[in-house]
């Protein structure tokens, strides 16, 4: 099957490219990147000011199966994927069963290559029912597919086993991925603490719930020499913790969501439980400082975190909803209009949050660039399409977003995964 791309603004930070092109695939890679490719066969798809990356990956997805297919299936996530942009998401563990062992993953892999249009790389649980207690079989979990280890939802609380953890997945060349929290100073928290927690009568979680495990993680990093991914970063201290790592040459990567970015506690005071979410959304300072921190290179990755609930769940007194926002199809659009179409990051920043960087923090090789031989996954994205959120249009299975009707700046329009279209609001290839 041969696709030809034409006059697409191509942009690809890990290949120095920044230019108009054409570009043709064949068999599934990108097989030819030129100016004016004469053909005849191929589709085409003309893509004149429109912007072409590499596929996006968002490698911070809760796919709810097995266990909670009413709240999303690896179906109906896959397809809220492509239609967010995103060619490949990595799956998060908490599933029910927990993916801890091999027959889980191996579940996922084998459902996703028969139903799913994204490509779905799963992340393994790091302790045994993420209880804590014992580490999983890992090299198991590598050849069954796993790509990185994480309890996310619960923090790995016990430094002991974390150490053995990052020892081991050094060893193993894979990646662990922390959920940095400490449950004792979050108690029952359900919101960000400070003066609207306060205002609001709700228990509050205090940034350093955060920060505290931030600062065990890079040490534990350092002493082991390993690498470390730290999820969905929330406060403006993780920010500088971060930074002061980095500095000293510390391998901590980490990823932050949108709604971290552009939503603060401020907002919280209809109570609406679509803004509950762990970590909570902080203030306007851990905002800027977030998008300060993105801009600079000291936060690597956007990740959604996506988090789908059934209505019934989240429509409930917001101290009994359940944590968690769906994000999958509105993140793309957010970053586009209040962060490159601001001039706050450029495309090629974008690029690399959004593309690159998951790709060398997972280690998919062949993934995350625009170059001759790799997998043709494409997002082709129109930087000037005004949209308006609808979460009644997701392909979701839930709708717990709270930037419904907001009006944004950016788009993507088509999603390419091994050169076949697979979600498009453009007009019909031709
Ligand atoms: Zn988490």
């Amino acid at each position: 099957m041969t696709l030809l791309i034409k006059n697409g603004h191509l942009i690809d930070p890990s290949s120095g490219i920044d230019k108009i092109s054409d570009i043709l695939i064949k068999n599934k890679k990108i097989f030819e990147i030129k100016e004016n490719i004469k053909s005849d066969n191929e589709k085409i798809i003309d893509a004149s000011g429109l912007i072409i990356t590499p596929g996006l990956i968002d490698m911070h997805v809760h796919l709810r199966e097995p266990g909670q297919e009413h709240k999303e299936t690896i179906k109906t996530g896959s397809q809220a994927a492509a239609a967010g942009g995103f060619t490949s998401i990595a799956c998060m563990p908490n599933t029910s069963p927990v993916n801890d062992h091999s027959g889980v993953t191996k579940y996922i892999i084998s459902k996703a290559k028969k139903i799913a249009s994204v490509n779905i790389f799963p992340i393994a649980a790091l302790s045994i029912g993420q209880k804590g207690k014992s580490l999983t079989e890992i090299a198991d979990l590598i050849d069954a597919g796993a790509v990185a280890f994480s309890d996310d939802g619960m923090p790995v609380y016990n430094s002991q086993l974390m150490r053995r953890a990052l020892e081991y997945a050094k060893e193993m060349n894979t990646l662990i991925i922390d959920h940095c929290e400490d449950l004792d100073l979050s108690s029952n928290g359900v919101m960000n603490e400070g003066y609207y927690s306060y205002l609001l009568g709700l228990n509050g979680i205090p940034d350093y719930s955060e920060e505290v495990m931030v600062a065990r993680n890079i040490i534990l990093a350092e002493k082991t020499n390993s690498r470390i991914h730290l999820a969905h970063m929330s406060t403006k201290g993780s920010v500088e913790l971060i930074r002061a790592a980095k500095k000293k040459g510390v391998a901590v990567t980490s990823e932050v969501t949108p709604h971290h970015l552009f939503l603060d506690d401020s907002m919280l005071t209809d109570y609406s439980t679509h803004l509950k979410v762990n970590p909570p959304i902080r203030s306007k300072e851990d905002n800027e400082s977030l998008i300060e921190a993105a801009a600079q290179g000291i936060i690597d990755v956007f990740a959604t975190d996506h988090a789908p609930h059934s209505p019934d769940e989240k429509e409930v007194e917001f101290n009994e909803a359940p944590f968690g926002i769906n994000g999958l199809e509105t993140a793309v659009s957010l970053i586009l209009d209040k962060l490159v179409n601001k001039k706050i990051i450029s495309l090629n920043r974008f690029t690399e949050m959004f593309s690159c960087n998951p790709a060398k923090i997972l280690n998919l090789k062949n993934k995350g660039k625009i170059k001759i031989g790799a997998d043709a996954d494409l997002t082709i994205i129109d930087t000037e399409k005004k949209i308006t959120v609808d979460v009644n249009k997701f392909l979701s299975k839930s709708r717990n977003n709270p930037f419904h009707n907001w009006k944004l700046k950016g788009a993507p329009v088509m999603t390419i995964v091994g050169g076949k279209v697979i979600y498009s609001s453009l007009n019909p290839v031709k």
